[in-house]
């Protein structure tokens, strides 16, 4: 469970604040998405759950620990995080990239292998073609699936993602949007999501936290009622 408990967060030097007491829960296994205009906070509430920045005020918990007197580097290996421009390494192989975090814990060379190749399973590339390839052989949507999958790698409980399915074309974004639903259904991750398109919200959403500008929470429901209103 994650839990923003009055968080507000001042950017050194912005005379307004960027979010202005945001307090938002978000259940064990539920996709919640983030909706509202540009500018309105949404990259910055991300950010703050998994602390590359610090709040102003408030208090954040994940699983009632509060992650600000969380260890950054331990947290962000329990927080999986998938960004729009993917952020893969170019002269890293897929492998590598989606062993990056295990390398890191110290996991030794077989365990790592056979997580790269489960992950890759999971996420619809098949292992044997592609594991020894650079990103730049692959498709945008093939990238962003080796995204998913290393923010996957050490099976964090919580995955935050931020315009995930944002730079595709709209053929790929559909299938990857379905992908990532089938995907759910097997690991069903607590998931904060960031869009600002409308249909995709409605489409991924368990609930939507509809936020206007500084992230004031305008209104927080399942799609159904809120297309109902
Ligand atoms: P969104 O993700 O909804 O587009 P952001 O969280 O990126 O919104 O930005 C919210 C507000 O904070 C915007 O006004 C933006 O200009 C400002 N902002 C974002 N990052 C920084 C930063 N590092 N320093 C100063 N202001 C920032
Ligand atoms: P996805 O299959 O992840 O939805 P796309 O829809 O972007 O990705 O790509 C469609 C198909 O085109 C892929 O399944 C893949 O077989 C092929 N493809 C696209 N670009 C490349 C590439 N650079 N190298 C190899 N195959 C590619």
């Amino acid at each position: 469970m994650i839990r923003l408990d009055g968080v507000t967060k001042r950017y050194p030097g912005q005379t307004d604040p960027a979010v202005d007491n945001l307090s938002l829960s978000v259940e064990d296994g539920e996709i919640v998405v983030l909706l509202g205009p540009s500018g309105c906070g949404k990259t910055t509430t991300l950010r703050l759950i998994n602390r590359l920045i610090e709040p102003t005020e408030g208090r954040i918990f994940l699983n009632g620990e509060d992650v600000t007197q969380a260890d950054p580097d331990e947290l962000r290996r329990r927080i999986g995080y998938v960004i729009q421009q993917i952020g893969l390494f170019p002269h890293m192989t897929i492998e590598a990239n989606v062993g990056l975090i295990p390398r890191a814990l110290g996991w030794d060379k077989k365990r790592i292998q056979t997580r790269v190749e489960e992950l890759l399973d999971l996420v619809g590339l098949e292992p044997a073609a592609y594991r020894r390839r650079y990103p730049k052989e692959l498709s945008g949507g093939q990238q962003q699936r080796v995204g998913v999958a290393r923010a996957l790698a050490a099976d964090p409980p919580a995955m935050l993602m931020d315009e995930p399915f944002g730079a595709l074309d709209p053929i790929t974004r559909e299938r990857l949007q379905d992908a990532f639903l089938e995907l759910q259904e097997q690991i069903g991750k607590t998931i904060v999501l960031v869009t600002h398109d409308l249909t995709e919200a409605l489409k991924l959403g368990d609930r939507i936290a509809m936020l206007g500008q500084h992230a004031k929470l305008v209104q927080y429901d399942a799609p159904a009622t809120i297309l109902a209103e």
